[in-house]
């Protein structure tokens, strides 16, 4: 990918055109991190890179950008640009081409507006990234207020580069973000979700989140959440401190390669409790888990994250606390949760939920896990039905309905349980529980 990029840049060279390296990948390679894409910024218009590359895509042709493939690969390809005209706090509508200083200076940060030449090895530097690359700061590129009113989504991208390289603010970058907390309100669901999903896979994740409360941001983007601050937990189970503070011990608790699909389920697997707590006894939440999925739903639907992911994780929401009812299931039952293919995510649930704990207790954990291991060394796979619907209907003389089901549903979990092993001794059973 690096080498077909180079290749890019000396053909637009040859042309007699100015090209570099732009953004992101300049800052990741001079942070010593390899970079994920390799995105071109140049002197050529689009019709020229069109002209010059053998395979382009016009996907953002009007605002001078063009996808090239080359080698396989797809690279973005951006003629040198002014944004002129922001209209409420969105994406730029119109543009206007220009040098690459200028191109330079319409960047967010300044950390991400240093171009880079890998055909000469030399950086180009209009914005003094470098020297905030080396005191680790998030700077705005020029008036920090007026860049955050161009664009309202350059405040949650600020917290995002902060703390994905566990960098500081400059000092008025941050006053700017505080000002303008608010206006995070006016970015797109959609703007809003990129930028939180990407907050949730970083490292530093908690560190985000404690920040977009502190700078009132949550409460503009995600309330729910913030409600959390402050929702006591009984004493009794948690010393850890109240329900934000579990969660956040129990997101710290993911392992670095969990799936953005858990961790969405561990930062909202208690959301429910704000508004299910009562006091009897001691602090309860009756109905938590339920309750948790259904206000889950809502975020997610309205951040608009596909529906198959927001079913996952709602679903590992609504069954959090089934720890305790595995283990007093019978065999085939419980086989059958275990064998169900979101059950690894439910168990790694577990497994945080009770890590985010003080004090901390695995045993009821280690004992499920070690039933789990133990019922997958005997049955690693899902075992194909014995019998079908049609078998069952022909056998018994009846007509399809809820009782057909009933008996498959009965007869499967049977041999989930090791109880019936083959054909002839489910007709058997079939015949006799007749
Ligand atoms: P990542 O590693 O997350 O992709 P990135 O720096 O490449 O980080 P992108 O969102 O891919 O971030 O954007 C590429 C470049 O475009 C940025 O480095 C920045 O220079 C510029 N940019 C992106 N979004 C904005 C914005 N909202 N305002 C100003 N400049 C932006
Ligand atoms: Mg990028």
């Amino acid at each position: 990918m690096k080498p077909t990029s180079i290749q890019i840049i000396e053909i637009l060279k040859k042309a007699g055109h100015i090209a570099y390296w732009a953004g992101g990948c300049v800052r990741d390679m001079l942070l010593g991190i390899e970079p994920q894409d390799f995105d071109i910024a140049t002197s050529a218009k689009p019709d020229e890179i069109e002209d010059l590359l053998e395979e382009t895509i016009p996907v953002g042709k009007q605002f001078g950008v063009i996808i090239a493939v080359q080698n396989r690969h797809h690279f973005e390809i951006a003629t040198f640009r002014s944004d002129i005209e922001h209209k409420d706090g969105r994406r730029p509508s119109k543009i206007e081409f220009t040098n690459a200083k200028e191109d330079a200076l319409r960047r967010d940060f300044t950390i991400n507006g240093i171009f880079y030449d890998p055909t000469e090895d030399k950086v180009i530097d209009y914005v003094g990234g470098e020297k905030d690359l080396e005191a680790r700061l998030i700077r705005f590129i020029g008036d920090p207020h007026e860049r955050i009113l161009e664009d309202h989504l350059r405040i949650l991208r600020a917290v995002r580069f902060k703390n994905q390289f566990n960098f500081q603010y400059d000092q008025e970058t941050y006053k700017a973000l505080e000002k303008h907390a608010k206006l995070a309100n006016k970015v797109s669901n959609e703007r809003i979700r990129d930028e939180l999903n990407k907050i949730l896979l970083n490292p530093n994740t908690t560190c985000a989140l404690e920040e977009l409360s502190d700078l009132e941001l949550l409460h503009e983007i995600l309330p729910e959440l913030q409600e959390l601050k402050g929702c006591p937990q009984p004493v009794e189970f948690h010393t850890e401190g109240d329900v934000w503070d579990h969660t956040m011990a129990v997101f710290g608790a993911l392992k670095p390669d969990a799936s953005l699909i858990l961790r969405w389920a561990a930062l909202l697997h208690d959301i429910g409790k704000p508004s299910t707590i009562k006091l009897t006894e001691r602090i309860r939440y009756d109905g938590h888990c339920e309750k948790g999925a259904e206000i889950a739903r809502g975020i997610l639907g309205r951040l608009r994250l596909p529906k198959k992911d927001v079913d996952e994780i709602c679903w590992l929401i609504s069954h959090h606390m089934m720890v305790v009812p595995l283990f007093e299931m019978g065999t085939g039952t419980r086989r059958k949760w275990f064998l169900g293919s979101r059950f690894p995510h439910l168990l790694e649930l577990f497994r945080v939920d009770a890590a985010g704990i003080e004090p901390v207790d695995l045993g009821m954990y280690d004992r499920l896990l070690e039933l789990y291991k133990h019922d997958l060394t005997h049955m690693p796979h899902a075992p194909k039905p014995l019998l079908t619907g049609l078998n069952v209907m022909k056998e018994l003389g009846i007509k399809p309905g809820p009782a057909v089901g009933e008996i498959l549903d009965e007869l499967y979990e049977r041999q989930l349980a090791g109880e019936i092993r083959d054909r002839k001794a489910a007709l058997k059973w079939l015949r006799k529980r007749n």
